[in-house]
């Protein structure tokens, strides 16, 4: 006899409800402690699986998840770009990005969502206090977070951004979509010397993989002095959270912002989509902490 799994009801259910993530390599993959987590909070009957994807499997693996009905899917690399082909409809800012992290079920129909930059604007609003509308916002990077950030960042009404891209080719590319396709005025700075934050910038943001584990002693290379009080700084990087590139914006004055928000922020709208349940953020972030120290 199985053991009885859900604690919502008095009636046993041996039922389970299956999402997950595909990538490769996805074994230090940890959004599955901070889902599963979540799931046990709620009492939910529902199991957060890393599954190792290679790229030329991709479509054999999604039909998988329609043959298997699985409610949704997280993508990470490599998959993010190529899993559109074989999805049913792509949300309108996901189109936009080119990218999709989250796929969601309705009935039949797979969904490809991007939650990414959603995360970071809800962890700006509700974690900083921060309404990107009509803010000067500076980012370092043009790689797939960026992207993902600054379409949101533009559709909720940001006045001005400014990509800051080591590759010319990324950045003016990333540049030419804000300008073209989404509600802001963006301009790009080629990354060939120390950069300088122009005065006025209301947040800047560190969407490089600068500084990520193990090279936990790196930090983006700006002129730290040209950072001010009046400023809200933030990082992509989870791991660890509390970055050099924060630890110096903090010296001068700086709110800041790690980027455990974000994924707390991008996997608590993912969870909904897929639960219909609100998340409880405060235990997620618990689990990720627990990890990432
Ligand atoms: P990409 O590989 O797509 O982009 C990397 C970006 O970093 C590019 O702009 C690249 O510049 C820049 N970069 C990397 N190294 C250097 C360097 N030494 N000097 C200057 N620029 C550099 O990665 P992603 O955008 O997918 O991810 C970026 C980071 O965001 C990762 O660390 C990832 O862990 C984190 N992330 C965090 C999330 C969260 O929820 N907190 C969600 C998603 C990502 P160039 O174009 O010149 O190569």
């Amino acid at each position: 006899m199985p053991p009885k799994v859900s604690s919502m009801s008095e009636e046993p259910n041996y039922k389970v409800d299956l999402v997950g993530v595909f990538g490769h390599p996805v074994s230090e993959n940890p959004t599955v402690l901070m889902i599963e987590s979540a799931f046990r909070e709620l009492g939910l009957n529902w199991r957060y699986v890393n599954f190792e994807v290679l790229p030329q499997d991709l479509e054999a693996a999604v039909a998988g998840l329609r043959a298997m009905n699985f409610k949704g899917i997280n993508l990470t690399i490599p998959h993010k770009v190529e899993v559109l082909q074989y999805l049913d409809e792509i949300a309108p800012d996901a189109k936009l990005m080119g990218a999709v992290n989250t796929v969601r079920r309705e009935g039949d129909r797979l969904i490809g969502e991007n939650t990414d930059g959603k995360g970071f604007l809800r962890s700006i609003q509700e974690d900083a206090g921060i309404d990107p509308a009509g803010k000067r916002i500076v980012f370092l990077g043009a790689g797939g977070a960026a992207r993902a950030m600054t379409v949101e960042m533009a559709l909720a009404g940001a006045e001005n951004i400014i990509i800051v891209n080591r590759s010319a080719e990324r950045g003016e590319s990333l540049v030419q979509l804000l300008n073209d396709q989404a509600p802001a005025e963006a301009q790009f700075v080629p990354w060939d010397q120390t950069f300088s934050i122009p005065e006025g910038t209301d947040v800047l943001v560190n969407s490089t993989s600068i500084g990520l584990y193990p090279n936990v002693d790196d930090r983006p290379d700006v002129d730290y002095d040209s950072i001010t009080s009046s400023m809200v700084a933030c990082d992509v990087i989870p791991n660890p959270p509390n970055t050099p590139f924060l630890q110096e914006a903090e010296k001068r004055g700086a709110k800041t912002l790690d980027g455990l928000g974000m994924l707390v922020g991008q996997g608590a709208i993912g969870l909904k989509m897929w639960t219909g349940h609100d998340a409880p953020v405060s235990v997620m972030r618990k689990a990720l902490e627990e990890v990432f120290g």
